[in-house]
């Protein structure tokens, strides 16, 4: 997980560390090191920018040029602000509600559906509730096959109606199904397009307004860098989603989405998924993820 981010970044700290004194040329070429790191992790321009802006600032307030370690500081100033970067706290999902409605949100491909099936086990196991899900894409049958076997594997009951081609009917009737079975979580999986579309856009938000969920996620593939920084932009616009879920993080992503999306919708990222199996999930720790990035 972010492999060349952590190398690029390890290098640029290195020659800091080693070193009892410091100058203000080791510092600016430090931060100018690490502002290439970002870049090349994908990170935007502006917000690399402003992140090497930003530990500048603090070094100087921190008088790192004549601190004992200068080095180990400097380390502690960029995770710091990666960590801020990446949402500082920890961001829960709200389980208000009777039942607490769910609605997921995203491209085709993202890994909706594998995360809908991954959420379903981990509120079952974790937070031992009764959940439902939902397969709401009229469009493939397939998708909704698929929701079936995800469902099967971790033993949660899917409801669909084969044949309705209304996708608020659906979820409606599946929220009275819910509530007549005992059933105090309803994750809704919707449908997804390769792009954005303005048809697309109009459904889910028509879904959103008629369930009015505790909690709508957006799924992205963090392999897909900035593009889905502007997915997520185009997403926030029509549903001031709740938070996002970040999957795929066990391939070889350079980490340009992780890293940006907090700062460009102003949501926190409240999952990682990490693999195809249902178990494959976690909640998201901005510090522990800004530890691991540095070592
Ligand atoms: P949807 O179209 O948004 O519902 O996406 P799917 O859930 O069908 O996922 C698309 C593909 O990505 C499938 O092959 C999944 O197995 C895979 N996938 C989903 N999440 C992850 C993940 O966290 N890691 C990896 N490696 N693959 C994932």
């Amino acid at each position: 997980m972010f492999s060349n981010l952590s190398d690029k970044l390890d290098k640029a700290l290195h020659t800091l560390k080693g070193h009892g004194k410091i100058t203000e040329i080791n510092v600016a070429e430090t931060l100018k090191e690490v502002r290439r790191a970002l870049l090349d992790a994908d990170v935007n321009f502006k917000i690399a920018k402003e992140f090497t802006k930003n530990v500048q600032t603090k070094a100087i307030g921190q008088n790192v040029l004549t601190t004992l370690n200068p080095g180990q500081l400097m380390v502690k100033l960029v995770k710091d602000e990666l960590t801020t970067l990446m949402g500082g706290e920890t961001v829960g999902i709200n389980l208000g509600g009777s039942p607490t409605v769910i609605l997921m949100s995203g491209l085709q491909g993202s890994g909706k559906t594998t995360f809908s099936g991954k959420l379903a086990n981990y509120l079952k196991t974790k937070k031992t509730k009764q959940v439902l899900l939902v397969g709401c894409d009229v469009y493939r049958p397939a998708a909704v096959n698929q929701l079936q076997v995800v469902g099967e594997q971790v033993g949660v009951e899917v409801y669909a109606e084969i044949g309705n081609q209304n996708p608020v009917e659906i979820s409606l009737n599946a929220i009275k199904y819910a509530k007549a079975n005992g059933k105090n979580v309803v994750i809704i999986d919707t449908a997804g397009r390769l792009a954005v579309d303005a048809a697309m856009m109009t459904e889910i938000s028509n879904i959103h307004k008629a369930v009015n969920p505790q909690e709508t996620l957006f799924v992205v593939d963090s392999m897909t860098g900035q593009d889905a920084v502007n997915t997520s932009k185009a997403f926030n616009d029509v549903l001031n989603f709740d938070g996002v879920v970040l999957t795929k993080l066990d391939g070889d992503t350079r980490g340009g989405a992780a890293l940006s999306i907090k700062s460009v919708v102003d949501k926190p990222i409240k999952f990682i998924g990490t693999g195809e199996k249902m178990d494959a999930i976690d909640v998201f720790y901005p510090e522990r993820m800004a530890d691991r990035i540095l070592g």
